[in-house]
């Protein structure tokens, strides 16, 4: 096994949004320092990072320098181009590793990885076609949700159809991107289970938390989630087992659904969460120090819950009302330092944490 990295070594993060901000800030805790690798200048991480390199991810000179001053390349989003991964990868380790990205970066395969596992997933097909799209639409029923099979965020590239007439206009809104069409769930309420993986292949996950979406967006996780005993069990089981198939090191986010028969994955991200904030104020060890440690080759933390807390997600202006919040006894601010409040843009996040 490989020895940890001791303090003072430095963690590459490629991505400068919040979630590299928060890994950085994690890192430095630690004595660990965070180069950040980021097409643009000025975002979220480069503020409270060591170093930041300003480069596209097809400037392999920039890449190869930046492989060179990190002794770990680690990642806050899924969609790196794989042409920079291989140079990476020939200088040094990427964790979580490359099968994680590969599965999670493409719906069909993530569905079919699950599914090969023996989880619970929603119906689907591979369309890439209107007759594709009719074919999986008589097998598989309406309502029904067409996704584009990569570049998907916080629903967007999704289409749904309530019936089949509205097929040609969700195909046509996909604009000829392969896809894949899933059945649609009807599910009580979502979870969320941040899982990690250590390099000794321990793992720890966190209480699953109950999210809320408005509008494709995560509103709030609330902890404790709505689960019976046993399919919070089940919730932690199937991380674990996701984790350990994938020979996974670090952080991961598994979405579920809670349906009558059971927990339907919904999607794996192979980072850090938007659905894992509230462990910065709910657990000794948080999910970014959580990654951190497990990138770094560090025992894990313990996953462990002292507070219940309802993370709520400041999203454009909303974020405009930090003097109030900051007044609020019970409310811990996090706020990304981004320059323009867009709207629907996550501009910070507030964890309220519940007295005991
Ligand atoms: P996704 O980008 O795939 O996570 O989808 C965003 C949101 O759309 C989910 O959090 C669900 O609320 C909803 N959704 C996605 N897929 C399905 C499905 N197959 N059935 C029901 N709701 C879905």
């Amino acid at each position: 096994m490989t020895d940890p990295l001791a303090p003072g070594s430095t963690i590459g993060i490629l991505g400068g949004g919040q979630l590299g901000r928060m890994l950085a800030l994690a890192a430095a805790r630690l004595g660990l320092k965070a180069h950040i690798y980021d097409p643009a200048a000025g975002g979220p991480a480069e503020q409270v990072a060591d170093r930041t390199t300003v480069a596209a991810y097809d400037d392999a000179a920039a890449l190869q320098a930046f492989a060179r001053a990190v002794d770990v390349v680690t990642y806050e989003f899924e969609n790196i181009p794989t042409s920079a991964l291989d140079l990476l990868e020939q200088h040094r380790p990427i964790r979580p590793t490359r099968r994680a990205l590969a599965v999670s970066q493409d719906r069909l395969t993530e569905k079919t990885f699950l599914q090969d596992l023996g989880l619970e997933v929603a119906p689907f097909a591979a369309v890439d076609s209107a007759a594709d799209l009719d074919a999986a639409l008589a097998r598989i029923g309406a309502p029904a949700i067409l996704k584009t099979r990569r570049f998907g965020y916080d629903g967007k590239g999704q289409a749904r159809i309530m019936a089949p007439g509205d097929a040609a206009a969700a195909w046509a809104a996909m604009a000829d991107a392969p896809s894949v069409l899933e059945g649609f769930v009807r599910f009580s309420h979502e979870v969320s289970v941040i899982g990690a993986r250590g390099i000794d292949g321990a793992v720890a996950c966190f209480d699953p938390g109950e999210n809320l979406h408005e509008d494709g967006i995560l509103r709030t996780t609330t902890v404790p989630a709505r689960l019976r005993t046993a399919q919070r069990a089940d919730a932690v089981l199937l991380t674990g087992r996701i984790l350990n198939a994938l020979d996974y090191v670090g952080v991961m986010g598994v979405e579920l659904f809670v349906t009558p028969q059971g927990l339907v994955v919904n999607e794996i991200a192979p980072r850090v969460h938007n659905s894992g904030h509230w462990t910065q104020n709910g657990c000794v060890v948080d999910q970014f120090e959580q990654h951190i440690r497990a990138v770094a080759g560090w025992p894990l933390g313990d996953g462990a819950r002292h507070s219940d807390v309802v993370m709520e997600n400041l999203i454009g202006a909303e974020a405009d009302d930090w003097a109030r919040l900051a007044r609020d006894p019970d409310a811990a601010l996090h706020l990304y330092g981004k320059a323009e409040a867009r709207p629907g843009r996550k501009m910070g996040h507030v964890n309220r944490v519940v007295r005991r």
